[in-house]
């Protein structure tokens, strides 16, 4: 029946002269007796419809108490990211990026850790997107970029000879239409360089708009900013836009990394992409390494920089310090 409705409403109307397309999203649910409002059945229904919506429309989804938790679940972490947001709740990590030959560190990553009171820790792999379904990703970037520079200024009005530090954008903050600008701003407002500053993008900022995406990234590079492009080679997107774009570094992703000894194939996927990249003169950053295993391979396919665990962890600032002075210290003969 579900189908027959949906084939009926999707066959276009023909008013004054205009052919119009219209397509429903259904949810159904049926009662199974421990209803005790009628309302409550609306209700399934319509978060039913909400994933019908999600899962691209045109279509129906029975509700499911799982469907429930799940939704649940996800307004509740909004409710609590819009907290954390208002309160600051947020902390900066940052992994070193080591350069190949000198063992050297010659960046670090800014990672955004969130410690609930009462939930824990939750990952940024989790709460990035929902940030990114509600909005909240727009004030949340901005308190990424402005503390990232902030703590760099810092370090370095203590002396401590501190590298860039990589900001991940958020395809959502990086369409808005001042991303350029907000850049720009961050820099001058902590009298930072631009050579201070990196940004982690992905290949999905090239989906939607890819000429505006190359424009944009374009006057970064013109303000001076490294651009990376980070998880290389898991996005669908083809190849041969990497010639037009003005970047500086790609980032194979950790899952290539992982099984580089033991899988041929990701070994030949890895040292295809750095390859290529070194013919079209860009740097190419290994992360998630985690042994020496890896390491050694990726020496041996002349990747120029690697992150990971076997190197260092995200560490907070603190320890960052530290790291960096112990560092500093260690390269004096
Ligand atoms: P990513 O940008 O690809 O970051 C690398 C992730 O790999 C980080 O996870 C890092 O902690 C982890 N990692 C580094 N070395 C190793 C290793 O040797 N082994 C393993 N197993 N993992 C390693 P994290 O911090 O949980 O971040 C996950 C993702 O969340 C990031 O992936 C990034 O896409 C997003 N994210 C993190 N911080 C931000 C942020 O400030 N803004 C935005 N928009 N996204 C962020
Ligand atoms: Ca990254
Ligand atoms: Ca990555
Ligand atoms: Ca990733």
């Amino acid at each position: 029946i579900a189908d027959r409705l949906l084939a009926s409403v999707a066959r276009p109307y023909h008013i004054q002269g205009i052919y119009l397309h219209v397509t429903a999203s259904m949810g159904i649910t049926l009662s199974d007796g421990d209803i005790e409002q009628p309302t409550q059945l609306i209700q399934q229904a319509d978060l039913a419809m909400y994933k019908a919506k999600q899962e691209g429309r045109n279509n129906y989804q029975w509700y499911t108490n799982d469907l429930n938790l799940r939704l649940r679940e996800r307004v509740h972490l909004r409710n609590e990211l819009q907290k954390a947001i208002e309160t600051e709740a947020f902390e900066l990590y940052f992994q070193p990026k080591i350069e190949g030959c000198s063992g050297q560190v010659i960046g670090l990553e800014a990672l955004l850790r969130w410690q609930h009171p009462q939930m824990g820790f939750i990952s940024p792999a989790t709460f990035v997107p929902i940030a990114e379904d509600t909005g909240q990703i727009i004030p949340l970037s901005q308190w990424v970029l402005e503390t990232a520079c902030r703590q760099l200024r810092d370090l370095l009005q203590q002396g401590i000879a501190a590298p860039s530090v990589a900001v991940n954008i958020s395809t959502v903050q990086f369409r808005r239409i001042n991303f350029v600008k907000s850049v720009q701003s961050a820099l001058q407002k902590y009298q930072l360089k631009s050579e201070h500053l990196e940004i982690e993008i992905t290949e999905n900022v090239l989906f939607d708009n890819t000429e505006k995406a190359i424009e944009k990234l374009q006057r970064l590079k013109e303000l001076g900013v490294n651009i990376s492009i980070d998880d290389f080679g898991t996005g669908f997107s083809s190849l041969s836009y990497l010639k037009e774009l003005p970047i500086d570094t790609v980032k194979i992703d950790r899952s290539f990394v992982q099984e580089i000894n033991t899988d041929s194939r990701d070994a030949a996927i890895t040292q295809g992409i750095i390859s290529m990249a070194h013919h079209l003169r860009l740097n190419v950053v290994a992360e998630g390494v985690e042994t020496e295993q890896q390491f050694k391979f990726l020496q041996q396919s002349n990747c120029d920089q690697y992150q990971g665990y076997y190197f260092a962890k995200p560490m907070p600032f603190e320890a960052l310090k530290q790291y960096l002075m112990d560092e500093a210290a260690r390269e004096l003969p």
